[in-house]
């Protein structure tokens, strides 16, 4: 008997606790191309809008699930390399545990997807590659 209340427990934690995925639609092509370049499968993150305060365009928060904010009036006019770079910077932190790194390139373009500030689209164009390599490490 009390061998069963235990296991029903157990089975109630794994329930509440197991992983769980919920992506706004808007940012699950960049999942995919996340997922697809760094070999992974995304299983537990919540990601959505949120108005955000101040210059923040975006943020990671570690909870359990972690949680990726996106602010809406940034993303609606940001283009297509922004998007992409926010979405893999707030996965650098919610799904790689990365933190920030602000080293340049001599061209004063940041070193690293994880840096502080938002990326140029002329600085993406010009480093893509590099990022990929520092991010995923290939
Ligand atoms: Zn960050």
């Amino acid at each position: 008997m009390k061998k069963m209340a235990l296991s029903a427990l157990t089975l109630l934690f794994a329930v509440s606790c197991g992983p769980s995925l919920h992506v706004d639609a808007e940012f699950l092509e960049y999942f995919h191309r996340f997922e697809h370049r760094g070999g992974y499968r995304i299983k537990n993150i919540h990601a959505g809008f949120e108005q955000l305060e101040g210059t923040t365009i975006g943020e990671c928060r570690y909870e359990e699930p972690p949680v990726i904010a996106i602010d809406p009036d940034y993303w609606n006019k940001a283009s297509d390399e922004k998007r992409e770079s926010l979405i893999f910077h707030e996965l650098g932190h919610c799904f790689l545990g990365l933190d920030h790194n602000d080293k340049v390139f001599g061209d004063g373009c940041a070193k690293s997807i994880m840096n502080s500030f938002e990326i140029s689209d002329e600085c993406y164009w010009l480093h893509r590659e590099e990022y990929m390599v520092d991010l995923f490490g290939f």
